[in-house]
């Protein structure tokens, strides 16, 4: 497929092979843009500004209404797409469609509700003959960087609201999965988004990205992704706004009057979903003591039932890793991890880009497994003895993006969602729970800002003030006698 700049597909005699992580075949091809294609895209970007910003409401609400019909029309095509690019199953994928078809249903929704409010300027003796008002307006042009995980939905999140806001946009999607973005952006101009609104390029993050984030005629990044580029994003953005959607490494906390099957369902699809690669993924499970044999054994008996493989066929519930690479990484980490003590429950073995759904217990503190993120089906056990020493525990680590417990106990609940550094504590689910409206975001290095489209429509729009000073007998002051 060719990258969007202005209103042409552009080709490159360079390319990026995208391939199916589970083959290694090439799906498609993609041009390799240049520092030159950066800086053409937000030349467009400038122009589709021009236009984005007069764009009357109910049109972006159409243009927005119309790409979730087209991307429901194609629903099967972008979940192929989907699950032949990335990690995730056909049935993972299909539930990632939906979810964009809701996210940009959402972002039509509230570009009716960009509101500004009157002002009380006579609050101050002087201005008496004052009256106005501030609006929001769209901030400009903003860069959407995006990872390979949910390469069309987190897409969504970033164009829903930055075209309901009015404003233009830079999409670069992640190299290993640019083929969703790509189709999205399709579905965009189909419903008739007008030229250099949207612009997409292609290219690798180390060749285009500091002509990305750098540029002075960017007003905001938007970055989805892993701590280290984020940080990088962030020492050389500038005068920018900036959104960070970060990692983490979630805990899930199980209380000894938790339901246990439950439990136990929902953590492992937790774990595993989409290969472990979700930044709301399970990794790290504190378990009463009372209950830590019951669960352990539960836990890995349904691990043991998952059926990994072709992500192509129905019947298969986990697929292969992004990458072979990324596979050997987490072989890595697992076997450090199991010379310094920690003991294999079930998995650890790995074939090309597939990595066994793993369980780990008797994880020993510091190693990669325990404190950074995994971002694989590797899911460590701790047996704890109360909800202290869980709190303590799930708080020890620099991330804090969700958090899930389950308990009957509404006291514990609460003091769990008082005590844990997080961005959402999910009560009785698994931190794994995400819908598209609700504020989406973290604390420490899981980032900075908040998304779901209400949220990200603050970021991407600001207030303008607007105040009409009247003729000066317009208010006489009503002569005021102190009680
Ligand atoms: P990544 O390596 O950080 O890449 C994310 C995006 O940033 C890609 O498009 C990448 O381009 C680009 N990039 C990398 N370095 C850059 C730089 N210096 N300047 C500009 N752009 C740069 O992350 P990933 O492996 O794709 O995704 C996994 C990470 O995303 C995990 O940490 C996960 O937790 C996080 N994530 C967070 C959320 C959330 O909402 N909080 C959601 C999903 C994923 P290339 O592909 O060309 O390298």
């Amino acid at each position: 497929m060719d990258m969007l700049i202005g209103d042409r597909w552009v080709s490159k005699p360079e390319k990026i092979e995208v391939r199916d992580p589970y083959n290694n075949h090439i799906i498609d091809t993609v041009p390799r843009a240049t520092v030159e294609d950066v800086q053409a895209a937000i030349a467009a970007a400038e122009k589709g500004f021009a236009v984005s910003r007069r764009l009357p409401v109910h049109q972006r609400i159409a243009i927005l209404y119309r790409t979730a019909e087209i991307v429901k029309e194609q629903q099967e095509a972008f979940a192929r797409t989907i699950a032949r690019e990335g990690s995730k199953t056909i049935r993972e994928a299909r539930k990632e469609v939906a979810r964009c078809i809701n996210t940009l249903q959402i972002s039509a929704e509230e570009a009716r509700r960009i509101v500004g409010e009157t002002l009380p300027f006579d609050n101050m003796p002087g201005s008496e003959n004052r009256v106005g008002y501030y609006y929001r307006v769209p901030i400009g042009i903003i860069v959407a960087i995006t990872p390979f995980n949910d390469p069309l939905n987190l897409v969504a999140h970033k164009l829903g609201p930055a075209i309901a806001g009015g404003n233009a946009v830079v999409l670069k999607p992640a190299t290993a999965t640019p083929l969703s973005a790509l189709k999205l952006g399709q579905a965009f101009l189909n419903a008739g988004l007008p030229p250099g609104i949207l612009n997409i390029v292609t290219g690798y993050g180390h060749e285009i990205g500091d002509a990305l984030v750098t540029d002075e005629r960017v007003r905001m990044i938007t970055f989805t992704g892993g701590y280290e580029a984020g940080l990088d994003i962030t020492r050389k953005a500038g005068l920018k706004k900036i959104a960070m959607e970060l990692g983490s490494n979630s805990p899930v906390i199980v209380l000894k009057d938790a339901p246990l099957e439950k439990a136990v369902e929902q953590t492992v699809s937790g774990a595993f979903w989409a290969a472990g690669q979700n930044c709301l993924g399970v990794q790290r499970v504190f378990v009463e003591s009372p209950i830590f044999d019951k669960f352990t054994r539960r836990f890995v008996e349904r691990t043991r039932q998952l059926r990994v493989g072709d992500k192509l066929d129905e019947r298969t519930d986990m697929g292969p890793m992004i990458s072979e690479k990324e596979a050997r990484r987490i072989e890595q980490w697992v076997q450090r991890a199991i010379e310094k003590g920690a003991r294999l429950l079930t998995g650890g073995k790995r074939r090309g880009a597939i990595y066994e759904p793993t369980v780990l217990t008797d994880v020993p503190p510091g190693v990669e497994v325990d404190c950074q993120e995994v971002f694989a089906p590797v899911v460590s056990l701790y047996r704890v003895a109360n909800l202290e020493e869980a709190i303590q525990r799930a708080n020890q680590v620099p991330y804090g993006l969700q958090a899930g417990i389950f308990t009957r106990n509404i006291e514990l609940a609460f003091k769990a969602i008082r005590e844990l550094e997080v961005g959402g504590v999910m009560i009785n689910d698994s931190s794994d729970y995400r819908v598209d409206l609700m504020p989406f975001g973290g604390v420490k290095r899981s980032g900075l800002g908040r998304e779901g489209i209400k949220f990200a429509l603050q970021e991407m729009t600001e207030p303008k003030v607007v105040c009409f000073q009247l003729d000066e007998n317009w208010s006489q002051p009503f002569p005021f006698q102190p009680i």
